[in-house]
Order: C-alpha cells, then structure tokens, then sequence
C-alpha cells in the first residue's frame, strides 16, 4: 500500500479514514493468524456471487470456531455499504473477521469479541496477454497450515505456504504456483484452483483434499455441465499435470486464467487450449457477465 492508493475501509460497521485504519496490536488476528477473510469483486458495481461468499465465511467461521458477531443479512449489508465507498466499476473486496482481542496468550476461548475488516480496493486482474498466450506457473512442495486438521478447506487469513510460494514463482518468472503435497498430488495454486484438460476431459482435485472450495471452481462446474463438458473432480498427480493438454487457475479475480507453461515444461501445445476457452466463455455466460473473454477482445492493443 502506498498513500497515493485509494481505498476505502470499514472496521465493526464503521468507516475509517483510510489513515486511522488501525487494530489493536493485541488482536489475535495480528498475533496469530488466528482469523478468516473472503475476496469478492465486482462487474459494473455489482458484487458478483455474494450470498456464496458470505455462506463460505461463515463455513470457514464455523471451522477455526469463530462466532461472527452480525448476522449474514447485516453482513451482506455492510459489504454492500462498503463497497459503495469506492465509485468504480470493478472492486475487490476483502472481508475480513478475526477472533479480536482475549486474554493474552495462544488459548482463544476467553477472545468472544471478533474483529471485522473491510478493505476495498480498485480491482487488478491479469493482463489481455496473460488471457491470450497463458501464464507460467511454478510447482512448490508443502503441507498448508490447515491439512489434516477439521479446518482443512477453511479460509484462514495466514497464508505464508502460499506467499512464499508465490514469492519463488515470481523469483523465476511465473504468474502463480501450483502447491503439491509430500505425495506428489497437486492441490491448488497459491491463490487458485487448478484444472488439467487431457483427452478432452476436465479434472480438477476434489475439496475433500484440504483445497479451498473456490467460488469460481463451482460456477466451473455449473459451467461444465451446462457446456456438456466432462469435469471430473479426483485426485491429479504431478506427472498428470505436467502431462496434461491443457491446464487453467481459476479464481474469482482471474476467472479462468491458462497455464501454458509450469517450471520448464511447456503445457500440451504451448499455447491456449480450446476447452480452456469453452469453460471460460460458459463461466462468463452463467455468471451473467459478458460474453467477450479478456485476451479476446477485438481490439485489443495488448
Ligand atoms: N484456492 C486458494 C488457496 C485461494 O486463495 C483462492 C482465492 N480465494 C482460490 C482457491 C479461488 O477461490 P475463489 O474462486 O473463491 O476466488
């Protein structure tokens, strides 16, 4: 964040200027990690799946055992009061509850007065280019912070695995990275869910394996159905992935982003697929949004 940024922020249902923003140091959330947060955007003004977000907060509240202090209906309200701060057509909107301040010391039972944190923010998506040629991707082995626990899947605001993955990512020259765990199965990007084409079927690792059950990721499944596309949802392998004809992220800032490239290997041609594109135009076309795909746009300059 720079102070020429704008944004606009909400603490407790109140708005903060952006320079009194503040938390207490003593909030758990700050101390550790201990909180859960969503990502939302908006098309034209419009937060795009709403009511699935805010489901998924309180799924992820229930899980690391948070009571949320409002109600999904004054939430949704809230969210929609923040996000009328900014006037700009396409905003990301971080949500953002944690278990607020309790007693010192790492035991959360005696903390029962959560903190929530709107940031909204101008949405940045991927480049024209990125849609149209595909991104590099690159694989990072680790275990996350909530496998094997009942938090598996929750959306739980530390996100160091994924950081630092991105951080090697970014260091050899790709977009995003693909998290594999010690058994070499491939579970989902730093900030995505990964979906290989091979054979003209689509799979994509079930969220029974700890993965985030992205938003995006369901309207794909819609999506695919609707298409009259094969989706799969089992377990992928590395060598499945590297192997594949065909691979995408999706995430609800990129929607349906190709990979054509992860480490050295290039991805079946090399070059954007044609399943990629039928699943990113039926996502557009269900999602109500229009039906030109960025990276295919008549007059593009990118
Ligand atoms: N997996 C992880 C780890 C993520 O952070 C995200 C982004 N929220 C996703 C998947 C994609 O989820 P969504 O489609 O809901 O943005």
């Amino acid at each position: 964040m720079t102070e020429s940024e704008i944004f606009a922020v909400m603490i407790d249902g109140q708005v903060v200027a952006q320079d009194q923003a503040r938390i207490s140091v003593f909030d758990r959330g700050f101390l550790y990690g201990d909180s859960i947060y969503e990502v939302m955007r908006t098309y034209d003004g419009k937060i795009f799946a709403l009511r699935e977000h805010i489901d998924r907060l309180f799924r992820s509240a229930e899980q690391v055992f948070i009571d949320i202090p409002v109600s999904k209906d004054r939430l949704s309200q809230e969210i929609l009061h923040a996000a009328s701060l900014l006037e700009l057509p396409n905003l990301l909107i971080r949500v953002h509850i944690t278990r607020g301040i309790g007693p010192y010391g790492l035991d959360p039972t005696g903390a029962r007065q959560p903190t929530r944190v709107m940031i909204v923010v101008p949405l940045l998506v991927p480049s024209e280019d990125q849609y149209r040629d595909g991104i590099a991707a690159a694989l990072f082995q680790s275990q996350r912070t909530t496998d094997n626990t009942s938090a598996a899947g929750a959306k739980v605001a530390n996100y160091l695995v994924s950081l630092l993955a991105l951080r090697q990512a970014h260091a050899v020259g790709a977009k995003e990275a693909i998290i594999v765990d010690g058994r070499g199965r491939v579970l989902e990007g730093a900030s995505s869910n990964v979906f290989i084409v091979r054979s003209g079927v689509i799979r994509t690792p079930p969220v029974n394996e700890g993965i985030l059950s992205g938003i995006t990721r369901s309207y794909l499944l819609k999506a695919a159905a609707h298409e009259g596309l094969e989706l799969r949802e089992t377990s992928l392998t590395q060598t499945e992935l590297l192997d594949a004809d065909e691979v995408f992220v999706s995430s609800t800032t990129r929607e349906v982003l190709p990979v054509t490239r992860i480490d050295d290997r290039t991805i079946g041609t090399g070059k954007v697929g044609p399943i990629t594109r039928a699943i990113h135009r039926a996502f557009r076309a269900i999602g109500g949004l229009p039906a030109i795909l960025p990276g295919n746009r008549p007059n593009s300059t990118q």
